[in-house]
């Protein structure tokens, strides 16, 4: 068969000789890597205390967006839901009452808004296809929990806090400090 690249080795099946027969030389290979590496610069980090910058192109937990006067401004079209290709999201609308114009931007909005990290594949297609900014992907990502269900986020995991009641919240929400403990 025909070898796609040249990287592969052939197998060396001589009968071992006597100074290879007691692993001296090959201990003495393995300590110099090591011993080389002693004086390169450290390449790990001491997580959680040292964090890594985040690329741009991150795309972490994601955030429901309010609009300037705190209001929702998702307005459960759906095409979030139409668009993501692991069938992660589900939602319900329900319509504004004339008393919750303060609360929801547009008339229709989402009553039950549920995205399945399990799923997700943090692709930001749902981003993309939201024409009223309402969902994005933040610079925070889904912390690790012990069972499944906890995994399926609700709009009350994912609605950004409002930013004039809860700034410190809005501001771990969008990643700008970090979160010191997060419980489900
Ligand atoms: S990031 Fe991609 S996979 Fe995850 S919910 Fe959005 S569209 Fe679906
Ligand atoms: S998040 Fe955007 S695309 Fe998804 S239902 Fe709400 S308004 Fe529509």
């Amino acid at each position: 068969m025909q070898a796609l690249t040249q990287r592969a080795k052939p197998v060396d099946r001589r009968p071992m000789n006597w100074i290879e027969k007691i692993y001296l030389w090959n201990i003495f290979k393995g300590m110099l890597i090591t011993f080389k590496h002693i004086f390169k610069k450290k390449v790990t980090i001491q997580y959680p205390e040292q964090k890594r910058p985040f690329s741009p192109v991150f795309r972490g937990l994601h955030i429901l967006n309010r609009d300037e006067e705190g209001r929702e401004r998702c307005t459960a079209c759906g095409l979030c839901a139409v668009a993501c290709p692991a069938e992660a999201i589900t939602m319900e609308a329900a319509e504004r009452l004339p008393n919750e114009e303060n609360l929801y931007r547009e008339e229709k909005y989402a009553a039950r808004y549920e995205i399945n990290m399990l799923r997700c594949i943090f692709c930001g297609l749902c981003e993309e296809a939201c024409p009223k900014d309402a969902i994005y992907l933040s610079e925070t990502f889904a912390p690790a929990n012990y069972s499944r269900k906890s995994f399926i986020y609700s709009k009350n995991d994912l609605l950004i806090p409002d930013p004039k009641t809860q700034p410190e919240e809005f501001n771990i929400a969008k990643g700008l400090i970090e979160k010191k403990k997060i419980s489900k």
